[in-house]
């Protein structure tokens, strides 16, 4: 990449990150073992401790503090669905369960984390993770990846919906001074509930105002942000408590998460997104996950060759710089071809040549001012690594 970067194939002011699952190299047959185990380890547990709490009774007869099974820790309804066993593979047990669609079954996948240059589609950043770890929360390590590896600060970085996270993104990149151009994730509408965008957040005195102007105060702190409660007293009264309070509760409750303000401005801002920004979430599409397809299609990264996290990490590691040699190249044959050092039949491969063509529009402009240096950083790189 330093070579790309060196040969000025790389702006660092517009950043396109998305992530791509790659599928695990593993067999079905393999699924499952893992939940398959422990069927039989926690049987043989509990006939371990029932002849102890039932001495003295009949057997099978069940005891006060015998556990029973599926039991809720707290008595009574329990307060959520109990969750379904994951399921892990045995031959590649990091990998996780993971689906790009929700139309779409779960596969024991990994996920490739990529950022991507607008200039010249250079790959200037990659990290792999399990397949259900969030992109959202990976964007500060991508950003700070970025910035490093160009020396530059983003100026303007595209991403989809899923990274549309108040307190990891808006926040962090709003201190940072980069524009995001990320889509707010559009706002749960429930026909039966007031929604929340009807309650207006006062950040400077924490409080949230509700419909009938009461005042909402803080009353527990949670993960991701803060709950905030009406007073019972009021919404018992209230005209508006049927739409507003669920049946079983007495208040109503509103969760403020984190950097909820730049969450605010940010869907406000994506009403107001003139052409060019328009334009570069436009290219974000063709651009990152272009780049994510080509590797796909092009050098076998739909499906992962080794198994275990680090090799899968040096398989994503490879290709991106495969492809980023290949963009080198063909900056290279272009510059070459302008020189007059080509012959008839290497113009006319080129001309062939969709990925040489594209670099050629995107790149002429700078081929002009900087075709000097430009050359001479390629003819040295292509010297020592003997690429052409
Ligand atoms: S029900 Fe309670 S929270 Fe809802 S509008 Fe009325 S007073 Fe406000």
């Amino acid at each position: 990449m330093q070579d790309c970067i060196d040969a000025g194939l790389v702006s660092g002011e517009t950043v396109h990150v998305d992530a791509t699952l790659i599928r695990a190299d593993v067999s079905w047959k393999s699924m499952a073992a893992d939940h398959a185990d422990k069927v039989p380890a926690e049987n043989a547990e509990q006939a371990e401790n029932v002849p102890a709490q039932n001495a003295g009774q009949p057997a099978g007869t069940p005891t006060a503090d015998q556990p029973q099974p599926h039991a809720s820790a707290k008595p009574g309804r329990p307060r959520k669905k109990p969750k379904s066993p994951k399921k892990h593979s045995s031959t590649d047990p990091i990998a996780t369960m993971s689906t790009s669609q929700n139309n779409r079954h779960l596969e024991p996948a990994y996920k490739q984390h990529t950022a991507t240059d607008d200039k010249a589609r250079i790959i200037l950043g990659v990290a792999t993770t399990t397949g259900e770890a969030n992109e959202g929360q990976q964007l500060p390590r991508t950003v700070e990846r970025v910035e490093t590896a160009t020396g530059k600060k983003i100026g303007h970085l595209t991403g989809d919906s899923s990274y549309a996270r108040a307190a990891n993104y808006y926040q962090y990149l709003e201190a940072r001074g980069t524009e995001a151009i990320i889509p707010p994730q559009r706002v749960p509408r429930h026909a039966k509930k007031l929604p929340a965008r009807r309650f207006k957040y006062d950040p400077k005195h924490s409080i949230v105002r509700c419909p009938a102007g009461k005042v909402m105060q803080q009353s527990s702190r949670t993960e991701k942000g803060w709950l905030y409660r009406a007073r019972a007293c009021d919404c018992r009264q209230c005209p508006l408590r049927q739409r507003c309070v669920p049946r079983t509760a007495k208040a109503r409750t509103i969760h403020i998460v984190d950097g909820y303000e730049a969450l605010l401005r940010a869907r406000r801002e994506r009403y107001r997104w003139d052409d060019a920004t328009k334009d570069r979430y436009r290219r974000h599409r063709w651009i990152v996950e272009g780049v994510h397809g080509e590797a796909k299609t092009q050098h076998g990264l739909r499906r992962a060759v080794r198994r275990g996290l680090d090799n899968v990490a040096i398989q994503v590691y490879l290709t991106a710089t495969a492809m980023n040699l290949k963009r080198l190249a063909a900056f290279l044959l272009h510059l070459r071809a302008d020189d007059g050092a080509y012959d008839g039949k290497h113009d006319e491969q080129n001309d062939n040549d969709d990925e040489a063509a594209h670099v050629h529009l995107t790149i002429s402009p700078l081929a002009g001012r900087g075709k000097a240096t430009s050359v001479r950083y390629l003819r040295r790189f292509c010297n020592s690594t003997g690429a052409i």
